[in-house]
């Protein structure tokens, strides 16, 4: 669930599968899930932009071998040697197919790995674009990908094309670290350590800020639900 904090065990276990790399592309024929970092020693260089609502991810290198050179010193592959596509080229193929008409947006489950061994939900986004870029050494893929509402049934969803009124922000990552760090990891009314929730103190639905840690708080599943159960 967005904004949910999740162990990578859990993660695994929500979409079903092993996530043993960063891009995984329609699991089950359904949406991609990416892994993505914003950390200074994180491997790839993601970043978010607007104000949280478009997320720019790296592709990734080619995987690390005794014989072969250094993944961070070559071009990022979009093919295999037996000429089948890479996820870069998986992920490419399919925003291309988006831009040129022939297909409505992939739809993308997005984690973001906060801290170690902490991971946040950052809900779904639609994949909008791609492009190859020099890094300065070497050619890298990078993809657009928009946060949009997340549909009931990600599976079934009709994929339409995105408005900017349904945008949601994701929570800028030292915001979720400060808030981490202030509520000591527990939920803030009974001290909860597991199936912890960031919570917009004002929900963002009605005009409260991702941006401000004053307005972002950890509850638990459970007060999480009597929350918005009174807000609503
Ligand atoms: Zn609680």
């Amino acid at each position: 669930m967005l904004d949910n904090i999740i162990s990578y065990f859990d993660m695994c276990q929500c979409e079903g599968t092993s996530l043993q790399r960063g891009m995984n592309f329609r699991l089950r024929g359904g949406h991609s899930v990416i892994l993505m970092s914003v950390r200074a020693n994180a491997p790839y260089r993601d970043r978010v932009e607007e104000d949280g609502s478009v997320l720019i991810y790296e592709g990734h290198d080619l995987p690390r071998s005794t014989s072969g050179p250094d993944p961070k010193s070559v071009d990022q592959p979009e093919f295999l040697s037996a000429g089948r596509r890479t996820d870069n080229g998986k992920f490419h193929h399919a925003a291309q197919e988006y831009k040129n008409g022939n297909k409505g947006p992939d739809l993308v489950q997005v984690y973001e790995k906060i801290n170690k061994g902490i991971w946040a939900d950052n809900g779904f986004f639609h994949l909008l674009d791609s492009w190859i870029e020099h890094d300065g050494t070497r050619r890298v893929f990078k993809f657009k990908l928009v946060a949009v509402t997340a549909p009931e049934e990600p599976s079934l969803a009709v994929v339409t094309n995105p408005s900017p009124e349904i945008r949601r922000r994701i929570i800028p990552t030292q915001i979720k670290l400060a808030v981490w760090k202030r509520d000591a990891g527990k939920c803030i009314m009974c001290g909860a350590t597991d199936e912890l929730h960031f919570d917009h103190i004002l929900p963002f639905s009605k005009g409260g800020t991702s941006l401000k840690e004053d307005n972002v708080q950890l509850l638990c599943a459970r007060h999480n639900l009597e929350k918005s159960a009174k807000i609503q």
